[in-house]
């Protein structure tokens, strides 16, 4: 019998085996031929995957909070002031992270579940001059969704910076960097990217970089700042030799994998199949009787899915429960509401199986744990939208 757990957690999340066979490679040098080669090539598909064809892509080697923290460090100077859009947990990291290199930080805060309305973006950016503002396109901690054009869109109007941390979106949903016309979108490799953890992804617009060219003080971080980072980005892509840090070379390898799967896919496709899966998974929920924290179809996110756990039920035993059932979910992750949901990733090479047998494994935890209901209703939503 096979032992091996599905891992439904929003991220890591289960990865491609032939992304996984190059983890399994001797490592090469990373100034060998073959991995410039790779380097370069990475750097490549990643415009394409972001949709960003003038773009500046930078790999590396950190998590994704390192992606929001260098892209702070090389756009704020002392004293700017930065507009943050919190649709949850990360959204309000990237407030501290702003603050640290000396940001005057403003937050709209949105409800619990739900997004701060464009409108009163909009009012706010009309009522003071901002130098950057960050969103969170999937929050994690939420389930929520925001209207990643559309705030873009206001980034462009009001001339203010935009950063889109897509941590939870990248790969998955729907994101076209350049034509929405936001400045950065960042990412981790752990993802919808299908990478195992360690890489700091984004790509930065023109106008970023024109940003940055024009700054008075030093970056005050050595090791994000992008006069570190650039050289080295443009010898690879010049197919040149380079070092400023060692690279992650298995990690590289497997993204350069990563992305070729995601694009022989197709990025129209690998979107709908996301809504597809998002769909189905909010159904099935709601076919059994649960809430979702996300207020509704609108605003729900495709990555991921939050639902509330019923009254009824014994929840320091359900997590467990779905585990033995041979799924792996996560807890809820906002601290004042830690208890009362849980979280279910679908994302990158997620099928329709995958998506079954995690509703499957929920009807017998929440039937072994108090929670009566028929058997089969979740399932049959799944199968009614594939
Ligand atoms: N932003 C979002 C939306 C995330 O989901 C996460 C990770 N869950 C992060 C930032 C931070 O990424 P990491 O854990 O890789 O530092």
């Amino acid at each position: 019998m096979k032992s091996r757990k599905l891992l439904m957690i929003p991220g890591p999340i289960e990865f491609e085996s032939e992304v996984m066979q190059c983890m399994a490679i001797p490592t090469p040098s990373h100034v060998s031929p073959d991995f410039i080669d790779c380097f370069a090539n990475s750097l490549k598909l990643m415009k394409d995957v972001w949709q960003c064809p003038s773009g500046q892509p930078f790999i590396i080697a950190g998590t994704g909070t390192l992606a929001m923290d260098v892209a702070a460090a090389n756009l704020i100077e002392s004293g700017d002031k930065a507009l943050v859009i919190a649709t949850g947990y990360f959204g309000l990291r990237y407030a501290e992270i702003l603050k640290r290199y000396g940001a005057q930080v403003d937050i709209l805060e949105a409800e619990v579940g739900d997004i701060v309305p464009l409108e009163l973006i909009e009012e706010q950016l009309k009522s003071k001059r901002y130098k950057l503002l960050t969103f969170t396109h999937v929050d994690t901690s939420t389930a929520v969704l925001n209207d990643a054009k559309r705030i873009g869109a206001l980034g462009k109007k009001y001339n203010v910076l935009t950063i889109l941390d897509g941590v939870c979106s990248v790969a998955g949903e729907e994101i076209k960097q350049e034509d929405w016309g936001i400045d950065v979108v960042l990412t981790a490799s752990q993802k919808a990217i299908g990478v195992p953890p360690g890489l700091a992804l984004l790509v930065a617009s023109k106008n970023a970089m024109q940003v940055f060219d024009q700054r008075t003080s030093p970056v005050a971080n050595y090791y994000g700042d992008w006069a570190n980072w650039l050289p080295i980005m443009k010898a690879y892509e010049n197919k040149q030799a380079s070092y400023f840090g060692t690279p992650p070379v298995n990690l590289v390898i497997a993204l350069e994998k990563s992305l070729q799967l995601i694009l022989k896919e197709g990025l129209d496709h690998r979107f709908d199949r996301h809504k597809r899966a998002g769909k189905a998974m909010r159904a099935a929920i709601k076919a059994l009787g649960l809430d979702l924290l996300s207020k509704n179809e609108h605003v729900s996110a495709n990555t991921l899915s939050a639902p509330l756990y019923p009254s009824q039920i014994d929840t320091s035993a359900f997590l467990k429960s779905v585990n033995q059932e041979g799924v792996i979910l996560a807890g809820g992750l906002l601290p004042q509401l830690k208890n009362n949901y849980f979280r279910i990733g679908h994302m990158g090479s997620v099928n329709k199986n995958d998506l079954l047998a995690t509703v499957g494994a929920i009807e017998s935890a929440l039937m072994n744990n108090g929670y009566s209901h028929e058997l089969g209703l979740g399932t049959t939503q799944i199968l009614k939208h594939f």
